[in-house]
């Protein structure tokens, strides 16, 4: 297979094609997945708290009770989410459903600094910068709130664009942000991005910013990237109700097991666990106490996404090697190179990702379908294909990034 022309013929493009279709492949880049090798690196977790089940102040943790999370574990984690202790919660498994909950909560009752809940709008809109995380944009269509794409930029979304759409309009309720590494660019947002998301003025009272920070500790490189606290800049802008915080340990110790966070103001705090105390009487402690015995503390977490690393980056680099041998000089074909997260978004010649994806499919290699990074799953362009190489071995990597190489080169001869 002639994997070193930046672009064949359409008969030899063919030709590869046909014998990677031969090779009867069953290779899965789609979802942005912790491999085996990275979950056992959490196996310690799974024999713990053993006979303790005290926190450190007393509580038990096998009890009711203790809304807000063991202590001890938001202590660890406060420091990489910006978020004060005592306005972090410590919650169950999932970021995603924190996230949902807090959107139902707006829907039905009234967040602070609010006129009426989000229900009794006519319509409730929400800034999706653009290629973004298809389950934020589900989650929203799920509610009824309606999405608006924003151009992404290398610093985050266009800040001009997002300052005149909520200045203007009332209906624009919240903004979508993954500030650091963000799915699926890799994007980290600059300090002016944030700055001017936490200050921008806004035609809502009660706009928020969904700061979805799920790759804060997940660094590629030595080079330990910070984003500003956004917590901080709302506050000192007198915008201190606007953030809501979210992170959770899915891609640091068990994806399926883990802990989820939620940070905000206290007034936000205070109306989150009112209300969510009356869906349960408390999240896991124990799962909190597990969480926290295995890390002991911040540099803890540090030491372990080290580990992290030292097991995909070479995936990374290995997508980042064909890319360039293959199409270092293809007009129209470019990616991402991030420096942490799960994914690099591959940019394609307008009105090809849709094929390729169809010609890796056909040739037993799953990627994420082309548009899923748009609101209502259309990419205009077409051009937008997310890659994710973290759950399959190394050598699979390879051999599906080699294929799809292949599928890019026959949908670019195609379209010559
Ligand atoms: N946010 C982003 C940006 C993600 O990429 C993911 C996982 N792909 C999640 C949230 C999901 O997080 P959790 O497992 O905590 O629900």
């Amino acid at each position: 297979m002639s994997t070193d022309l930046a672009r064949p013929d359409l008969a030899g493009a063919q030709a590869d094609y046909d014998a990677l279709v031969a090779q009867g492949m069953k290779l899965d880049l789609t979802r942005g997945k912790p491999s085996a090798a990275q979950l056992d690196l959490s196996s310690a977790i799974l024999g713990l708290p053993g006979e303790r089940y005290k926190a450190d102040d007393g509580t038990d943790t096998r009890n009711y009770q203790g809304l807000q999370g063991l202590k001890e574990l938001r202590e660890i984690f406060a420091p990489s989410l910006q978020v004060p202790v005592d306005q972090l919660i410590a919650f169950g498994n999932s970021s995603l459903e924190l996230m949902h909950d807090t959107l139902v909560h707006a829907l039905l009752s009234p967040l602070p600094g609010a006129e009426r809940r989000w229900v009794d709008e006519e319509r409730v809109v929400f800034l999706a910068p653009t290629p973004g995380y298809d389950r934020h944009f589900a989650v929203c269509d799920r509610l009824g709130i309606e999405l608006l794409a924003v151009p992404m930029t290398p610093d985050g979304p266009d800040m001009d664009v997002v300052e005149r759409l909520v200045a203007e309009d009332p209906s624009i309720k919240g903004i979508w942000c993954v500030p650091k590494y963000a799915n699926p660019d890799g994007v980290v947002y600059s300090d002016e991005t944030t700055r001017r998301l936490a200050a921008m003025p806004t035609a809502a009272p009660d706009f928020r910013i969904m700061w979805d920070n799920a790759y804060a500790v997940h660094h590629l490189t030595e080079d330990a990237i910070e984003v500003a606290d956004v917590l901080a800049l709302a506050d000192a802008a007198g915008n201190a109700d606007r953030p809501f915080v979210f992170g959770s340990t899915s891609k640091i110790t068990l994806a399926g097991a883990g802990v989820a966070f939620l940070g905000a103001s206290p007034a936000n705090v205070k109306w989150w666990l009112a209300l969510t105390g009356k869906r349960t009487i408390g999240p896991d402690k124990v799962n909190h106490l597990r969480h926290a015995l295995f890390f002991g503390d911040a540099a803890g977490v540090a030491a372990h996404m080290a580990r992290h690393r030292e097991l995909i980056a070479p995936k990374f680099a290995v997508l980042e090697k064909i890319l360039t041998e293959n199409f270092a000089d293809t007009p129209g074909v470019s990616w991402s190179s991030p420096k942490g997260g799960y994914f690099v978004t591959l940019t394609v010649p307008e009105g090809t990702a849709t094929e390729i994806v169809r010609l890796a499919r056909e040739a037993g290699i799953a990627l994420t379908p082309a548009g899923a990074t748009h609101p209502g799953g259309e990419d205009p362009q077409d051009a937008i294909i997310r890659l994710a190489p973290t759950f399959p071995p190394l050598e699979e990597v390879e051999k599906a990034m080699t294929g799809v190489a292949v599928c890019v080169k026959l949908a670019l001869a195609q379209q010559a």
